[in-house]
């Protein structure tokens, strides 16, 4: 690794991708952008908060669609915390990853009661906050109130080991990354600055054939000089994701209705309505909601999650008015809106409506 501060001094680095940023910045909804931030004009944190919350695991073009519903049905973290828990669900719902929803509606209302519905401007309040971890609280404090935090996500990785041409694989480079991405961090625009690494790694040193006749730190970069950005950032062999089996009963009654099951708080999809089923395991055990007629339908619904892949049988039936279920209840047609099921429970409603 060669120690590219003897070339070009961090507050030269930070200069220069400063100056690319001012022309070159993304345009996103939910930023400010560096010649506004220049007049003074700051972003709202509720706003940068919400976007950093969705961005958690996934790209810019999935969470804008969600960003523009979300701002417009609840445009401030008042209007947020004094939702219906369903409601928000239900607007998550294609997201992925349903913990947030509800720990971003448990976060919102803690703003509101605790912190008088203003976002603690300090890291270290931040950080008490509910689905606010390290990298959110730094995020928001260096975007929002220009504290110099270090603000490293995974096209931050990505830039300060192709810079440094790092070669310790990841995750075990984590801490050496963000002591490289701290060394470069300036006092002067640190919001700005935050922003430039991120849309650097996202326009120029992209995971792949990154544009580095189009990059500022060209002549500052080691994996450029020595030929190795497009094997970099490595990366520890990842471990084989396991899969798991269960079954989903879609019941529909002879008047339309469907019926659905809330699922509990805890745990995987947590508070979202979907089918009613069994456990997913390696074996699971059938667990019919209702009495009925059940056919199983040639196709399964499959889905991969943070942690193993899944595998759906699902099984339908059409069952008579006066027929009352186990579990879950009958929600009635106009009630009843596949959009704000999540994903995998999605997949299984399309195949049951296909055939
Ligand atoms: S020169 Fe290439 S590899 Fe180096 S930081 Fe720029 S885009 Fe990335």
């Amino acid at each position: 690794m060669s120690d590219l501060r003897e070339h070009a001094p961090a507050s030269v680095l930070a200069a220069d991708l400063l100056e690319w940023y001012d022309r070159n910045a993304r345009a996103l909804p939910w930023r400010v952008g560096p010649a506004a931030r220049g007049r003074g004009i700051r972003p709202d944190p509720y706003r940068v908060w919400l976007s950093e919350i969705m961005l958690q695991q996934t790209t810019v073009a999935a969470v804008k669609a969600y960003y523009e519903a979300f701002t417009t049905r609840w445009p401030t973290v008042q209007a947020l915390a004094a939702a219906e828990d369903g409601d928000v669900m239900a607007a998550w719902a294609g997201l992925g990853y349903y913990a947030r929803a509800r720990n971003l509606l448990k976060c919102a209302r803690v703003v509101v009661d605790e912190h008088g519905g203003r976002f603690p401007e300090d890291h270290a309040t931040l950080l008490t906050l509910p689905v606010v971890g390290r990298y959110t609280a730094a995020a928001i404090a260096a975007i929002v109130f220009d504290d110099p935090q270090v603000v490293v996500d995974g096209n931050v990785e990505r830039v300060m080991a192709r810079l440094h041409d790092e070669h310790t694989p990841l995750p075990q480079a984590k801490p050496i990354l963000t002591d490289m991405a701290a060394a470069l961090t300036p006092d002067d625009r640190p919001g700005c600055y935050a922003q430039a690494v991120m849309d650097l790694g996202a326009t120029i040193c992209t995971p792949k054939r990154p544009a580095c006749g189009l990059c500022p730190w060209r002549r500052s970069c080691a994996a450029w000089a020595a030929g190795t950005q497009a094997e970099l950032p490595k990366k520890a062999p990842k471990k084989r994701k396991p899969t798991r089996l269960g079954i989903v009963y879609l019941a529909r009654r002879v008047d339309g209705a469907w019926l659905l099951e809330r699922r509990p708080d805890k745990g995987l999809l947590g508070g979202m309505l979907g089918w009613p089923g069994s456990d997913w395991s390696e074996a699971p055990t059938p667990a019919p909601p209702i009495r009925a007629e059940w056919r199983t339908l040639s196709e399964e619904a499959r889905h991969t999650f943070t942690h193993f892949h899944l595998r759906l049988v699902v099984k339908t039936a059409l069952v008579p008015m006066d027929r009352s279920p186990t579990r879950g209840e009958f929600i009635e047609l106009p009630d009843f809106s596949p959009a704000n099921l999540p994903t995998v429970m999605r997949k299984a409603f399309d195949l049951a409506s296909r055939g």
